[in-house]
Order: structure tokens, then sequence, then C-alpha cells
């Protein structure tokens, strides 16, 4: 249950005075859907109006916001009524004048608010035109008494089209008088150390800020709210992750024969990293406690390999594992490389997918529930209700962030307290890892497979299509296999679909048959014909959208074009790289890109021509973007964090997690009063659902 103190915090906004139906309207849009009084209270301003800048006329800067004492000297309303002119009006002081300027002027407004003779105070941006200075609708006319009342720095926000400043700071202020003192949840000790005021004086600190410098990302009523968004992410994962070690595990001690028997199968050897972290999992397995682990590595590192092994151990113990993959594609690409090898050791290897035909689904269903299956393949299918196993032990979700940390549990529910092992193909910065994964144990590939050649990367503007297109023809003649990805438009998926198919028909004038299309709007069995005429190599283009990004592989795939290369993320366009380079065959990798290109398009560009290292990507695009961009949050709708920014607070989020820790060994049910307390924290920041965990117990 939700702290009764919290209440007037999760009531709508049409609750608070000053919000009717149209601003109602305008907020929602602003927050995308119908905000709280505690999303307004978030809502931080990103900078600030210092009206205690006074100059007099003569010293008063242009192009800047000042507040200005002066006495109203004349009126000069436009000479027809009906006329665009708009209505002027001199006020001065001592050293200069100024002309106020109203378009579209309430007549009567003006002469109530600026009477000949009376001293008043006007606050706008100063400038200089025709040769006399002006101000354009100052935002502020005051008399003495409106100056008393005047917050000498003022906060601006986030606005949406048709929202005012002042209608977000009426309604911030309408928000901060429900919200009362709360109980602290952060340690005595440490707050007083950082000199950080408490929860509510924070918000006040940031909605009133007291100078310009107090709504900066590192002021410390705004670290404190970083913190505190910080601590309940930290909190709810090291309380979920808690609630997983402690239904005990079981040991899989495996005997080495069936992955002996696949590793002796394979044409190459082991690299060194896939060897420590083999082992690393095994360790896990063998343990009688649950395992949580995530398993990074750049695309081509070899993971698939890695997991596999990993659940032939868990075979050899007598149970069953089960690795679940993001797209149809995938989960059939996973089947169909482990097939050979699993035949050779004599592993059952079953594939389950939302396609599967009736029959056939029963069939591998009857086969999972009578432990004639070793190791299941699949989609998210594998969540559903009707799948159930003999005796799942072992769970690989593979490129993790698409999922959900609640259908990572779902899956741990399939069996009798399910190891599981997260596999990423975005290398995540360390910072990163602790925010999305708390304190996962992680192994990580970082080495390539031995005999990888650079990619030779290349930017071209677009406008010289015709040689790329030339070049790509005698790729063609010498037996190359191209990808050819059309551009990212965020907003519609039809318009994607639409650019994917103009250029497949384009490319098609040129080469024929040779062209093949795969996108996310095509019908399943469609996309799996397009593959496999593109493996098979009876396509030797693939045009495609970004449904290719994930994991498909075809080492004989040596070129990939990417249009609109501005359009995409450093993460996106790495991964997309990452589909060629896999075989012996030298690859390379052409950016076409729209001229001219943005500051930030420049920088990714220039650093995907200078580095292959995922991990480095990684950081370089936390750098550039922020933390969303990078897991893929944004288009996954994982929530990401509305006031803490890990390029500025990283240093912050060790902390809590420390602190997360050892705030859980102290009191593991959150009842001391202070567990009480961060009980509230957990809600204020949407991560509530970790509760649920302590009442399960
Ligand atoms: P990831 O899943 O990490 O992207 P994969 O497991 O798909 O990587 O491996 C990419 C390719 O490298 C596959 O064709 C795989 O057979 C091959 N491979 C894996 N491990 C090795 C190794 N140790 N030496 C050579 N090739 C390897
Ligand atoms: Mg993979």
């Amino acid at each position: 249950m939700r702290p009764a103190i919290l209440n007037p915090l999760f009531a709508e906004i049409a609750s608070l005075p000053g919000i009717g139906p149209k601003t109602g309207k305008l907020f929602e849009r602003l927050f995308s859907g119908a905000p709280l009084v505690l999303d307004l209270l978030f809502h931080l301003p990103h900078k600030t109006i210092d009206r205690r800048n006074r100059p007099r006329i003569k010293d008063a800067p242009r192009d800047e916001i000042v507040t200005l004492e002066v006495r109203v000297a004349e009126h000069r309303p436009p000479q027809n009524t009906r006329s665009k002119a708009p209505y002027r009006v001199l006020v001065e002081d001592e050293t200069g004048d100024v002309l106020l300027i109203f378009f579209l002027a309430n007549h009567g407004w003006i002469e109530k608010s600026l009477p000949i003779g009376a001293k008043r105070w006007v606050s706008g941006r100063l400038e200089l035109w025709d040769g006399h200075l002006q101000m354009v609708h100052p935002d502020r006319v005051l008399d003495e008494e409106g100056l008393a009342r005047l917050p000498p720095i003022e906060p601006v926000y986030f606005l949406t089209e048709g929202l005012h400043q002042r209608n977000v700071q009426k309604a911030a202020e309408a928000a901060l008088a429900r919200l009362s003192d709360l109980p602290e949840w952060l340690d005595p000790a440490f707050q007083a150390q950082r000199k950080w005021p408490g929860f509510r004086q924070a918000l006040l600190e940031q909605h009133h800020p007291s100078s310009p410098r107090a709504i900066e990302p590192t002021s410390p009523s705004r670290m404190r709210l970083a913190y505190d968004e910080l601590l309940a992410n930290q909190l709810a994962l090291v309380l979920v992750r808690a609630h997983m070690r402690q239904q005990s595990g079981r040991a899989h001690q495996g005997t080495g024969i069936l992955s002996t028997k696949i590793e002796s199968a394979l044409p190459f050897t082991l690299t060194q990293a896939q060897i420590k972290a083999l082992s690393e999992i095994r360790a896990d397995l063998a343990q009688p406690r649950r395992m949580l682990r995530l398993l990074q590595g750049d695309v081509g590192s070899g993971k698939t390999l890695v997991a596999l092994l990993a659940m032939a151990s868990v075979v050899e113990a007598g149970s069953q594992a089960a690795m679940m993959a993001p797209t149809e594609i995938l989960a059939r690409q996973h089947f169909e490389r482990m097939l050979p090898l699993c035949e050779q050791a004599g592993l059952r290897l079953g594939l389950l997918t939302g396609r599967d035909k009736a029959a056939e689904r029963n069939k591998t269903l009857a086969a999972l529930a009578q432990g004639e299956i070793d190791i299941l393949i699949g989609t998210h299918a594998i969540f559903q209700e009707k799948v159930v196993f003999k005796d799942l032990a072992f769970a690989v979700v593979d490129e993790q962030h698409r999922f959900g940390v609640h259908q990572r549990l779902a899956l741990g529910d399939k069996g009798e307290n399910v190891d599981i092992l997260v596999m990423t193909a975005t290398p995540i910065p360390r910072t990163l890892v602790l925010t999305y994964f708390g304190d996962m144990d992680v192994s990580t590939l970082r080495e390539k497979p031995a005999g990888r050649q650079p990619i030779d990367t290349r930017a071209l503007p677009i406008d010289r299509l015709d040689e790329m297109i030339e070049a790509v023809g005698r790729a063609l003649a010498n037996g190359a296999r191209v990808y050819w990805i059309c551009p990212l438009v965020e907003e519609s998926e039809d318009l994607d679909i639409s650019a994917v198919e103009e250029r497949h028909e384009m490319l098609m004038q040129f080469f024929g048959n040779k062209v093949g299309l795969v996108h996310g709007r095509m019908k399943g069995p469609d996309k799996d014909a397009a593959m496999d005429h593109f493996q098979r190599g009876e396509t030797q283009i693939l045009v495609a959208t970004t449904v290719i990004e994930v994991g498909v592989d075809v080492p004989q795939a040596t070129i990939m074009i990417i249009e609109h290369a501005e359009r995409f993320g450093l993460a996106q366009l790495h991964q997309l790289r990452g589909r060629v380079g896999r075989g012996s065959n030298k690859s390379s990798c052409v950016l076409l890109y729209k001229a001219p290109l943005g500051e930030v398009a420049k920088a990714r560009i220039s650093i995907m021509r200078e580095s292959e290292d995922g991990f480095r990507i990684a950081e370089e695009d936390l750098r550039l973007r922020g933390e969303g961009e990078i897991l893929g949050t944004r288009q996954s709708g994982v929530p990401g964090f509305r006031i803490a920014d890990l390029s500025v607070h990283a240093e912050l989020l060790a902390i809590a997690r420390d602190d997360a820790q050892l705030i859980l060994q102290k009191d593991p049910q959150l009842a001391s009063p202070r567990g009480e307390a961060l009980r509230a924290l957990l809600y204020l920041f949407g991560r509530d659902a970790a509760i649920k965990v302590l009442r399960a117990g």
C-alpha cells in the first residue's frame, strides 16, 4: 500500500487550482499522458531568468533579459484601429528611453497598466531596432507591489505548443503546496557530509531557485534529487535480485561429455575470453544458489557458442535449458546453427516460435513436457502458459534489452529456481551495467575470434549515390554479398517501409533479381524466404530496414551500406556494421549521409571510422547522447531517468548501489523507520513494483 502521506502527490493535476480542461489538455501533451501532481514536481526547470539584473537604460545590455525602473512618458497607439501596427509606449529614466512594443494589443490593459507619468518596472529582452532601444512584449509590467512579489530568479521550463511559462510556473506552485515534509530516507551522516537539503526543500529550491546555479546538475538540491532517483532504481534492483537469490538454487554439475563433443565438432578453438566466461558460468551453475549473470560481448564475439556449451552442461546434469531470442529470425537462426553441433553431440534441440503450426507446436510442447527436448530455442512464445518443461534449470535470454525485467522473472517461473544468463550484444558502459542490471554478475567477451579482418569504414554523401551503385555493381560481379540498410524514420514505420521498398525497386532496375528485400512488416515466412535466398547467395543484395540489426549472421556478406547514416545512433551503426566482417574475406562499410551533417552526426561518423571496439563506441555514445539511446530503451519503452543524468551523476550511481545493498542487509523487509521512508521513495520514483517481492517473501 502506498503511504497515505503520498496521496496528494498521486492525484491528477486536474485537481490543482488553476488547471482547467484546456490547460489540462496541454499538460497531457507535455507529459504524453495524464500527469500527476508528482510529475509536475519532477518537471524541473532547465534554465532561469535572472531578474536581479536592474541596470539603468544607458548601461543596459542588449539581447538580454533586464528589468528596468522607468517612468511612463508617452502612449503611441496605432493610427487606425484596423492597422497591424503595434501599440507603442515610450518609457524613460534619467539616462535614456525605450519603446515598449505591443502587437495586437489590448488597449484598455495598456492604459491601465502603464498610465502616463507612473513609475513602473518592465522586464524583458532589450534590443536595438532602427536606431532605437525597444522591448517587444515585456514579460513583466509591474508596479511597486508587483515588484515586491517578483521572484528574483525565475525558473524556465520545457513547454509544449500553446503552454506558457506562466502556466507551468503556476501549476508547479500549486503542486508544491501539496507537498509536505516526508520522513528522510537518506543516511543522515551521508546527507550531512554532502550538505544536501531534504527532499521537499530540494524541490522547493529547484522551482524557486535562489540563484541561477541552483538548477545546475551539480547543485546540492539537484544532486540530492538525482541521488534519490538512483537510489530508488538501485534499491529496486537489489530487492528483485535478493528475492531471486533467496529462493535457493540447485547445483548443476556437468560431466563435460556433451560439451566436449560439441567442442570437438567445431572447426576452431575457443578464445581465451570464451573459455573464461564459460568457466564463470559453469561455476555459477554448479553452486546451489540461483545464478543471475550477464554475458556481454560485442557482435560476433561468440556469445551464442558460450551459451550453447553452458546449456550442454545443464543437460549433462540431467535437466533442460532454454534460450530466448528477441525475434523470429534470430530464434530460427540460432536453431539452425546449433542443430548440426547438437546432432553430433546427441543433444535434442527444439524450436518454438509464435508462428508454428498447431500440430507441430503441440508435438513440441508434448516433447518438452516429457523431457524429450533437451534444449528449447524460441521467441517470447516461451513465456506462454501452455509451455511446460519437464525440468527447466537454465534459461538464456539473448539481447536482453529488448525484454523487460518482468519478462526475465517470468521465464524464471517456468522451472524450479531457474538459473538465468542474460546476453547482450550491445556493449554497455560500466555505469550503465549498474543501472540496468544492478549487481548482476558480469562476464565479458572483449576479445574477438582470431582471423577477423578489420572493416574498412567510409562515409559518402548521398549525392554520390551513382558512384556507390557502380561500385556495388563491380563487387557483385566478383560474387560479393551486400546489405543495404534504409533510413530509420522514427515517427513512422510506414515511412520506413516505403523508403525501403523504393530503394529496392530502384536497385532492381540495376541488378534485377539479384536484389532481395526484408522489413518488419513482412509476413514471417516471407522474411525467412528473403533471408534464406540471401544466405544461399540466390540474391546478392539484401535491402533491409533495421530488422537485421540484431544478430543476423551471414558470414559471406562483406559489404554493409547504411543509407542516411546520420539518422542512426552510434550503437545502432555499430550493430549494423557488425553484420559484416564475420568471414575471412575483407569487409567494408559505407555510411551514406545527407549533407550537411550536424555536430553530433559528424562526431558519430568519425568515431565509427576510427574504432571497431564496441565498448569504446558505447562510451562515446554515452557521452554524445545520454543513456537512453545506447540501450535502445527509447524504442523499447524501458523508463529512463527523469532527473539523474549519468553523464554527470555516474559517481552517485555506485554510491547508491552500495547504499542499497547495505540497507537491505540491515533491513531486508524495509520494516525500520528508514525502511518505511524508503518505501515512499520507491513509490515516488515509480519503482514500487519491487515492493511486491518483499511481500512475496
Ligand atoms: P555473437 O552471438 O557474440 O554475436 P556468434 O556467437 O554469433 O557471436 O559468433 C559469430 C561467429 O563467430 C559465428 O559464425 C561463430 O561460429 C564464430 N565463432 C564463435 N566463436 C569462435 C571462435 N572461438 N573462433 C572462431 N570463430 C568463432
Ligand atoms: Mg548473437
